[in-house]
């Protein structure tokens, strides 16, 4: 949501009115309601899950005309009963955000520009450059001759943008390729 530094004390005042007015006694429910059924009026309802930690709190995507308007915790899920923390809460605003890369950026060695490439550009590069690294540098044996095939040189760092799934597959791609160092964004 787009929301000016007006726009914000405007929602904030409304905020603090309704509480007042809600410790004054006055059930409140039904205008926030109306509220909520403003701002989220023909939008379709799809559950799915917050991808930033391995906790998976339930979250109700609300989409309108292909585009994500709203998100909230799903109440009905039993892990997070409707609650998020501020990364989850925060899912809209990093899905609609001008800083937001849509697009791979390359910066060659010794450059200080960075270059933007398409995906088939990117992943050539990735792929060549893994493989030449592979070729080089495995280690097939170690010093008592037992077969190893460690990769040493090349480090893997998941992220919590990926699901269990695509790590488990993430996971067993570097295991194929020898690499003994990893770890994951969500864990730090
Ligand atoms: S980042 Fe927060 S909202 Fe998202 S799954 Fe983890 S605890 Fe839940």
């Amino acid at each position: 949501m787009n929301c000016s530094r007006r726009g914000f004390l405007k929602l904030t005042g409304a905020g603090v009115a309704c509480l007042s007015l809600g410790q004054l006694g006055f059930d409140l429910r039904e205008a926030k309601a109306y509220a909520m059924a403003l701002k989220i009026e023909g939008a379709k309802e799809i559950i799915t899950i917050c991808p930033f930690c391995s906790v998976s709190c339930n979250m109700i995507a609300h989409v309108r005309d292909g585009e994500l308007i709203s998100t909230e915790g799903d109440p009905d899920f039993p892990v997070n009963e409707g609650a998020l923390c501020a990364k989850g809460a925060a899912l809209t605003s990093m899905s609609k955000n001008h800083h937001r890369l849509l697009k791979p950026k390359y910066r060659a060695p010794y450059s200080d520009t960075w270059e933007e490439k398409d995906w088939d550009w990117m992943l050539d590069r990735l792929a060549r450059r893994i493989k030449s690294t592979r070729d080089r540098e495995i280690i097939l044996k170690n010093q008592k001759g037992q077969t190893v095939n460690r990769l040493e040189s090349v480090f893997h760092l998941g992220t919590s943008h990926a699901d269990n799934e695509e790590c488990a597959l993430i996971h067993q791609a570097m295991r194929s390729l020898g690499v003994v160092h990893m770890d994951h964004q969500a864990r730090i």
